[in-house]
Order: C-alpha cells, then structure tokens, then sequence
C-alpha cells in the first residue's frame, strides 16, 4: 500500500486537483492521500497559500479588525474551486459557514480556536478532493483525523504526537477504497484541535505510513528532486536520486525545506522508504529517501543554508571546571527558554550556538548580566545574524580534510567563518558565517564540492 501526500502546490486550484487525483488513481496501490491547504495558484502574481489568508483572518480577529476582508478571499476561493470542479455550491457553502463561525469564536478570544480556524485550509482540501473522486465515480472518504484518532499534546509550543495514534490509525489499512485524509492537524486527548508546524501535512503524512505499514510513502510537490543546494542559490545544482533518511534529517532542518524534519521519525522507525515527486512532471526521477544508501559517490550530498543563528563566546573562564561550567551555562540558559548548543569547550572558553527566535536583545542582555554574576570578569562575545552552512553526507569520512577543503574555499571569497563545528553530526559539518555572505559562500562550497 501506498500513501500519497500531495502538497498545497500540487492542489492550490482545480486544474492541479484533477492533476493530483489522475496520480492517485493511476496506481491502485495508492490508497490513503493525506491533503495539505491549496498554496500558491500558478499564473497569479503575488498570491497567497489559503494558511497564510487564515492566518492572516485570525491576526485581523485578534486585533479587533474583524478580519472581514480575509474571509471574503476565502470565501471567493472555495467557491470558484468547488464551481471549477463541477461540485455542488452546497459543499462551499458549508465549508465556509464553518469558517466564519470558527472566526466568530476567535473573536470572543478563545485562543484555542485559532488551530481550529487553521485546520480549515486542510479541511477544505480533503472534502473537495473526497467530493471530486466521488463525482469521478471513485470509492473514496475523506475521514477527519478527529474521528480517526491523530491524537496530539502541546507542550513548550512543540506539537507532539502520542502514542496511542499509531494504534488507531493503523485499522485504515482496511478501509474499503480511497482514504482523503486532511494533514496538519490532529485533536488532544480533551477533543481540540492542534497544528503542527508549518508544512506539517508531511508528519500527518508519516505517520499514517507508519500506522498503515506502508511500503511507501509517497510526498508529491512542485519540484523534479531534492538538489544538492538550493537552486535559488546555485543554479544548475545537482539533483539527488537518492538521500538517507540522516541525510535529510539534517539538510532539512538546516533549511532543505522540501520535507518537514519531524516527518522524519516515523517512517525511520518502521523503515518506510519514501519518494519525493513532482505532481507537474510525474515522469521525473524524484529522490527517494532510504535508511541505507547503496550508492555513495562524493563525501558531500547536499549543502543547507539557514538564518537567523547566533554565536555566543564566553572567553577566560575562572574555574577551569569545563563541564561544570558547560552544566551551568546550560541551566541559565534553559531557565531563560533558550535552546542552546555547544560548538566548543575548553579549559578557559566555552562557545555556543543558538537558533531560536526567543533570543532577544533583552535576554541577551539577562544572560550576560548572569553569566558575569557567575563568572566575574569572563569575556562574553555575541553575534548575531549569522547563517548556518551546513555540509551532509553519508560518504563523509576524512572530517579533516573536508575541513581543510571548505574553509580554504570559504578563505578565497574572504568570507569569515565565526565558528565552525567539524563534527556536528556522524555525517554532517556545520560553518556560522554572516548573513550577507550567504550566496556566495554556498556557491563557493557547492564549487569546491561538486563542481
Ligand atoms: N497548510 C500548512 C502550511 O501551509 C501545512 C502544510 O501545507 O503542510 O504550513
């Protein structure tokens, strides 16, 4: 059995919706298609994925604007897409009376609401598709992932997936004809509604792989393959055939954007392959994500480049107690809801990096202001708007010499490395360079590597 997920490209208007279910239907091993929100339609400048408008709706609620002017848009699209389809207005209507009344909820503040309103884009995608397939004489449901079973907690503003949803989920494996399964979303053991994070229709994705034991787990987009960079950095970059699962583990949360991280673990532990597709070019290659490569012919497989990362350096350190020390940054650290990782310690340094959105200037300036309590007169050296290079690969081995190679490469640009991490996973190596270096510096490592 396959699932398919086809995201908000691939079903952002009617055209690509006829264009997702001819896919689905050409192989009747394709069973359960999990839906994300319509994104972008081609052909119009400047528009806007239907999450997007949502979240703009609910902001607009929230500030007592009403928001009015965002529904309209909503209420535009789903009625053109259902008329595009050929599918009764009745389905529009209905979906958008259940919009506007989860907007007039939001709007006596009830900030739970706000996933609910969310949902919606997901919601909206399931039921025309489902209604589509139907009108296409296919047997197929949509099944809300409520009814289902896709239980899901919040804790620290992580969306995380319990246990017990494989188990329920897993009974899909037998339904009769096609599942359309809205993604992004699951309810809590208390019956509300909870969002991932942005493009987590991948997770719902895989995790109904892994409930159904899929052979595979298709993800269906608007792009022929993974490349080796971002091809909005690197013209002409290689395209990649095949990635581990560790591999794309860590190129996407280092900004592979392609495939949501945590969409990752479930199918690593069930060893569910998974196949990366263009819905507009079926017939390309794609890449395919598996938990052993057989073919590795370059150290490096892909370079990720992701902003927004600070460096911090705590120079001349008293003590000469390293992991106290590293013990105790860290507690202030997590006390100050600061996720931190450590890029080097030593007998009188210790360096850091950071990448979250919670480090402020005023808590900087708190965890400057604690750490001089503790350590009296330590240098301490910020930076910030620093990008993250990151160099993946399975054939990575020689760490040194990789090493030698990329700074030599970053060197002739004269781009300066703040801090590098040799080591930063089995097969991965990571460089913080600033922000505005960060074209050239991922065309000089894509040179040095695979040109
Ligand atoms: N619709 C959600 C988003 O735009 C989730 C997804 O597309 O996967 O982030």
């Amino acid at each position: 059995m396959i699932v398919c997920k086809f995201g908000g490209s691939s079903l952002s208007d009617a055209a690509q919706i006829r264009k997702a279910c001819a896919i689905l239907l050409e192989n009747s091993e394709r069973k359960i298609m999990v839906v994300s929100a319509p994104g972008k339609r081609r052909g119009i400048q400047g528009d806007t994925k239907f999450t997007d408008v949502l979240i703009f709706a609910a902001e607009e609620i929230f500030a007592g604007r009403g928001g009015a002017e965002e529904l309209r848009v909503i209420s535009t699209r789903l009625r053109e897409t259902a008329r595009d389809l050929c599918l009764p207005s009745s389905l529009a209507a209905a979906l958008i009376s259940e919009i506007n009344l989860l907007a007039g909820e939001l709007a006596s503040k009830r900030a739970r609401t706000r996933d609910a309103l969310l949902a919606m884009g997901e919601i909206s995608a399931a039921r025309m598709v489902a209604a589509f397939l139907q009108k296409e004489g296919c047997n197929a449901r949509f099944v809300d992932p409520r009814e289902a079973g896709l239980l899901l907690a919040r804790a620290d503003g992580t969306t995380c997936i319990l246990p017990e949803t494989y188990d329920r989920l897993a009974s899909l494996a037998h339904t009769d004809g096609i599942v359309v399964f809205p993604g992004f979303f699951g309810v809590s053991r208390e019956g509300e509604i909870i969002t991932f994070s942005r493009g987590g229709s991948d997770i719902t994705g895989a995790v109904l792989a892994a409930a159904v034991n899929a052979d595979l787990y298709e993800n269906w987009t608007d792009r022929d393959s993974v490349f080796a960079a971002d091809p909005e950095l690197v013209r002409d970059a290689v395209p990649l055939a095949e990635m581990s699962f560790r591999e794309m583990r860590v190129l996407s949360s280092h900004g592979f954007s392609i495939f949501h991280p945590d969409a990752l673990e479930p199918v690593i532990q069930r060893g569910i392959p998974v196949h990366i597709r263009n819905t507009n070019n079926p017939s390309s290659e794609g890449t395919r994500l598996v938990a052993e490569r057989t073919d590795i012919h370059r150290e490096i497989t892909g370079i990720a480049a992701a902003d927004h990362y600070s460096s911090v350096r705590i120079q001349g350190l008293p003590t000469g107690g390293e992991q106290d020390d590293r013990s105790l940054v860290f507690s202030i650290l997590a006390d100050l809801g600061i996720r931190a990782r450590v890029a080097h310690s030593g007998n009188d340094a210790l360096c850091f990096i950071i990448r979250d959105p919670a480090f402020t200037q005023v808590i900087e300036s708190d965890l400057r202001q604690q750490l001089r309590d503790i350590f009296g007169m330590a240098g301490i050296l910020v930076n910030r708007e620093l990008t993250a290079l990151l160099l993946a690969g399975e054939g990575l081995s020689d760490t040194g010499a990789v090493l030698a190679r990329a700074m030599a490469a970053l060197e002739k640009e004269q781009i300066i490395v703040d801090m590098s991490v040799p080591r930063f996973s089995e097969i991965s190596m990571l460089f913080l360079i600033h922000s505005g270096d960060k074209k050239k510096a991922v065309r000089a490592l894509y040179r040095e590597f695979f040109e």
